[in-house]
Order: C-alpha cells, then sequence, then structure tokens
C-alpha cells in the first residue's frame, strides 16, 4: 500500500508570515485611513537593472529565429555564465574551475536539492535563529537535527563545540534573520572543525554582496582548506533582484570528497537527473549581471537598500538599542525594548506607529525577544518607519 511522507505533519505551519499578516489586516480594518509601513519583508523592491532587462529582451528574440533558437540547456549552466562566475570569483582572489560552479533556478532550489548528495541517516546541525527551510527540508528527510542556538554575548555568532558535531553544518553568513556576519577567523574555526569531524558545510551565501568589512568573507573559499569541506550556496535574488526572476548558482569543489566519492562529480550526475537546466533566457539575464555595467547597476540598487540599512542603524544607535546587521547585512535583528517578547513588540509598533517587522521567536526559540527589520523596502517608507520608530524608543 502506498505510504505518504507522513513527516509533512510534523511542518510547522506557515503560521509567522500568516499571523503578520492577519494581525496587520485587523489593524487596518479597525483603523481606516491609516498607512502601515511593511518593514518585515525580505523580497526585494527595486526593478531588474537596465543591463539584464536588455540581455532579456535580446534573449527572447533569439527564441523567436530558428538560427538563434536553443532548445535545452547543458544541466549544469550554460558554459559562457558558468565561466562569467568563476571570474568573478577570481576578481574576488578565489580560484575556480567553471566546472565547479552549476547554474540554478536559486538558493531555495539547490538548498533542497542538494541533499540528495547524502544518506538520510546522516546528522544535521542548524544554528538558530535559521532560515526555516534548512530545519524543514530535513525533517521530511527524517535526518536527526541539532539545533544550535546563538545569543547576543556571541553576537549570534557560536564557536564550534561539541554539541555542533553532526555530519552536515549549515551556515549563513551574512545570516538571515540575524544579519551577523562571521569574520574571517570565526569562519575559520568551522571550516577546521568541518575537515576534523569529516563533516559537509553547506554555507549559505545568498547575501554576500552586502558586506562591507575587510574581514569579513564573501565566500567561504577566501579560507584555507574549504575546498575540502564546503558547498556554496549563492543566488541572484537579493544580488540582482531575481527574487522573481530565479536564477542561483552553487559551487561544489572538486577537492569535496567523502566516504571515497567526489561530491563535485555526483552533482554533476544528479544535474543531469534532476534537472533540464534553467532557461536559456534566464541565463542570458544573469550573464549580464557579471558584465561591469551590470555590476555598476546592481551596486546602485546596493546602494538604495544600504541607506534603508543606515536609517534603521541611526535610529537604533541613538535610541540605545542592542542590534546586529546592517552594516554587512540587509536584515538587522534588535533586542525588544524592556524585555518584551518579539510579538509584545510587533503588536506595540503596529498600534504606536504602524510600523511591521517580524517577530524573532519565529525563526526559532531562541529568537524570543528579538526582531528583525529588513532594508528591502521603500526608501521613503523605511525613512518615516526608522523616524518613528527613533521617536518610540527615545519615548520609552
Ligand atoms: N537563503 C537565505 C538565507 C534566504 O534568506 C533566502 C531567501 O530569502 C534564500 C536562501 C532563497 O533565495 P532564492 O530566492 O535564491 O531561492
Amino acid at each position: 500500500m502506498l505510504k505518504p511522507n507522513t513527516r509533512y505533519g510534523d511542518l510547522k505551519e506557515a503560521y509567522l508570515f500568516n499571523t503578520i499578516y492577519r494581525k496587520t489586516n485587523e489593524y487596518l480594518i479597525s483603523n481606516a485611513g491609516k498607512k502601515v509601513f511593511r518593514m518585515g519583508v525580505g523580497d526585494v523592491s527595486l526593478p531588474l537593472c537596465p543591463a539584464v532587462i536588455q540581455a532579456l529582451h535580446a534573449a527572447v528574440e533569439d527564441q523567436g529565429r530558428a538560427a538563434t533558437f536553443h532548445g535545452y540547456m547543458p544541466e549544469a549552466g550554460d558554459p559562457a555564465l558558468r565561466k562569467a562566475i568563476a571570474e568573478h570569483y577570481r576578481d574576488g582572489g578565489v580560484e575556480m574551475d567553471e566546472h565547479e560552479i552549476f547554474v540554478s533556478s536559486g538558493a531555495c532550489d539547490d538548498l533542497g536539492d542538494i541533499l540528495e548528495l547524502f544518506e538520510r541517516d546522516n546528522s544535521v546541525m542548524v544554528i538558530e535563529p535559521a532560515y526555516p527551510e534548512y530545519v524543514d527540508t530535513n525533517l521530511l528527510a527524517g535526518r536527526r537535527i541539532i539545533h544550535l542556538s546563538s545569543n547576543e554575548e556571541k553576537g549570534f555568532l557560536p564557536e564550534p563545540c561539541e554539541e555542533a558535531r553532526a555530519d552536515i553544518l549549515y551556515i549563513c553568513s551574512p545570516n538571515n534573520p540575524t544579519g551577523a556576519a562571521f569574520s574571517r577567523s570565526g569562519l575559520q574555526a568551522w571550516v577546521d572543525f568541518a575537515n576534523e569531524i569529516g563533516a559537509v558545510i553547506l554555507f549559505d551565501a545568498a547575501y554576500e554582496i552586502f558586506i562591507e568589512d575587510k574581514e569579513i568573507p564573501h565566500s567561504i573559499y577566501e579560507l584555507e582548506g574549504a575546498d575540502r569541506c564546503a558547498i556554496e550556496i549563492c543566488s541572484l535574488s537579493k544580488t540582482a533582484g531575481f527574487t522573481g526572476t530565479r536564477v542561483g548558482y552553487t559551487v561544489v569543489p572538486r577537492n569535496l570528497i567523502r566516504g571515497g566519492m567526489n561530491l563535485n562529480e555526483m552533482w554533476a550526475r544528479n544535474r543531469e537527473t534532476r534537472t533540464n537546466g534553467v532557461s536559456y533566457i534566464l541565463q542570458k539575464g544573469a550573464l549580464a549581471v557579471f558584465t561591469p555595467e551590470g555590476q555598476r547597476q546592481i551596486r546602485d540598487n546596493l546602494r538604495i537598500y544600504k541607506e534603508n540599512a543606515a536609517c534603521f542603524m541611526r535610529a537604533l544607535e541613538a535610541a540605545g538599542i542592542w542590534y546586529t546587521g546592517g552594516k554587512n547585512a540587509p536584515y538587522l535583528w534588535m533586542k525588544c525594548p524592556d524585555g518584551m517578547s518579539g510579538w509584545g513588540f510587533f503588536d506595540y509598533l503596529l498600534k504606536e506607529i504602524q510600523v511591521v517587522g517580524i517577530p524573532g521567536e519565529g525563526f526559532g526559540a531562541c529568537g524570543r525577544g528579538y526582531f528583525r527589520f529588513s532594508a528591502f523596502g521603500n526608501p521613503e517608507e523605511t525613512k518615516e518607519a526608522a523616524n518613528r520608530l527613533y521617536h518610540l524608543l527615545e519615548r520609552g
């Protein structure tokens, strides 16, 4: 008899965003005419840059002419795009062979699919608070999950420890939701730990473009020994506004060998089995991101998001509130005042200043008492929201 995967019953409901949506709507119904400032969303608000749009249009035209038409694309990605990404790594000081790069339909897809490289009886370590996909995908596969709590004393950047001993280690830096980013030495400790215990790090670099500080690595491969233990998962979603366009890439180094098996070769084989490649049109759009013009234009958008983050940073600093993120990440993770819970602070902000953010407990129990703001909103609204936040916190 067919047996459905009963672990679906173990997944938490999409409770967090549903509750935020419900509470905000209820407020708007009973306070007609009020405007709400939605400062929680992790989706981008600025459009794709002109270089990408131009490339997408040209690619659509290609598909309408027999001479330039493309059918199935190579499963691992368009060789030109893989080469451009490898060059981008080289510009950042990391030597990379283009065969180590695999074009994807976004980080979310690959964070799930990559688990097919590992048996289900491997254990998994997730640093919490965490992006929910790390837990949910492994819960569905039936893996044992170690939830390693992070905390304010360590700036939400825990060090490797006995409790973290697992086969697969998730590290997200700069982090969603805390905005905290590992320094070179902090990340090196995790790389050394993984090599020592034979684990594989799944390094989520979705927000690397937001890094400003020199001592924070953009790629885990900047660190000694990472090519022997880490897979890096990247996305153009936040880098270049591709959340609705869908292109990312994953790096599986040739030196990554476990149990005598080469994970790069396994992943190449996995792609042949699991995908018929990313659309020609989208890969042409992605290729434009890696041109000098594309790089300049995506950085124009980045500056706008960074100014949004700076508005929140100034407000929190002026009000003397502890927070992480903002400088090297699009998220700010603040401590709620007066011992309030994240949900308590949510209600307070909505009622008093009509600003909506995300309660920290939505990302795991150790997020209780913290609150996440996003820098992806409209600049004018962000300025106003940060200003209201400052005056509210000052008033106490
Ligand atoms: N990883 C992290 C940490 C994220 O926050 C997100 C999206 O918000 C993703 C991955 C998914 O990115 P993509 O849009 O490429 O699927």
